[in-house]
């Protein structure tokens, strides 16, 4: 007896492991609302990454055909640079996240990763190769520990603690009941939007993926705070050379990226440095000096956003 309930406890533990996983990924997708539509060809290959270019060529993309979001939009995110496509809200910055991600596919036009049409590689290496900290950050049912090494299962306890002392998060959760293993999601203890995101952030760095994305993802967070983990984030991309995209309603935080995309109503406005833009005198500067009106004297902003231009109001 003892002989065959050694391998059936083993076959147990591999089958709840398993099943865990694959929880998992069905709380994540349905967390993120995926389009399961979108399917592998049946030659797809492995996305093989050299640099990290990004090509947006002629895309036409609408969530309804008849009503098109991007419009013949021609976009090139040099490889190892950081990005930030900025512009009114609606415009569809989060779609070109979602268009690269392969939630949807495009109606026109092609999207490249390092001359890769995304949809002739599978999605399961496309996927693997991006991070994102998205605008809500879908947590699990489960500890505080499980949520961050969800980003890198491999990864041991102590590169754990190292991810989250980078996302300026792990004294936060040293704080917390249980510490590390303190429950989150529906069933367990609220946390704040803020501390989410670093929660994302940590997640991202144990998965230390080529191609970074991050959707409003420092949002929730004070000036101060913000100011910290972006500078962390900063000295990981230079030193690793990755190719980000930052979207960002707040232009202070994105200001210092080396192409600055500007989006309006689904086509490049303009595109350049902060300062090419500002001595441009179109929308970016436009923006620019919207907001700078709204920070107070200590830099906080004063006014929310219902103050931002939006497709609707132009
Ligand atoms: P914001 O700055 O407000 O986050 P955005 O520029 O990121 O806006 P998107 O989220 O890309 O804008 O959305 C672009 C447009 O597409 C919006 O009009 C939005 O209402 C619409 N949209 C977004 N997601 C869907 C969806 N799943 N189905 C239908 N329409 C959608």
């Amino acid at each position: 007896l003892f002989q065959l309930s050694v391998p059936l406890n083993f076959l147990g533990s591999v089958y709840r492991e398993l099943r865990q996983s694959l929880l998992d990924m069905e709380t994540l997708f349905n967390l993120q609302k995926v389009n399961v539509a979108v399917k592998d060809k049946p030659d797809a290959k492995p996305l093989l990454l050299s640099s990290g270019e990004i090509k947006f060529e002629n895309v036409t993309f609408g969530y309804r055909p008849d009503r098109p979001i991007l419009k013949n939009l021609t976009v090139t995110i040099p490889a190892g640079k950081k990005i930030a496509v900025v512009g009114p809200s609606g415009c569809g910055k989060s779609t070109i996240l979602r268009l690269l991600f392969r939630y949807y596919d495009v109606q026109e036009g092609r999207i490249l990763v390092d001359g890769q049409d995304i949809r002739d590689v599978s999605l399961e290496s496309l996927r693997k190769a991006i991070g994102v900290v998205p605008q809500d950050t879908p947590l699990f049912n489960s500890s505080i520990r499980h949520n961050i090494h969800y980003g890198n299962l491999e990864a041991s306890q102590d590169e754990v603690y190292s991810a989250a002392k980078k996302a300026h998060i792990h004294e936060t959760i040293e704080r917390f009941p249980d510490g590390y293993d303190t429950m989150v999601g529906e069933r367990g203890m609220m946390i704040s939007g803020g501390e989410k995101q670093r929660l994302a952030v940590s997640r991202l760095i144990l998965k230390d993926p080529p191609l970074l994305f991050f959707d409003e993802a420092t949002s929730a967070l004070d000036t101060h705070t913000e100011q910290a983990l972006l500078s962390h984030i900063n000295s990981i991309l230079k030193e690793k050379k990755r190719t980000s995209v930052f979207i960002a309603h707040r232009l202070r935080t994105i200001y210092d990226c080396d192409v600055i995309i500007v989006l309006r109503a689904g086509q490049v406005a303009e595109s350049g440095t902060h300062e090419q833009l500002i001595d441009r005198g179109g929308l970016y500067s436009e923006l620019w000096s919207a907001q700078e009106t709204l920070f107070s004297d200590n830099g906080e902003q004063v006014v929310g956003e219902d103050t931002m231009v939006t497709e609707e109001t132009k």
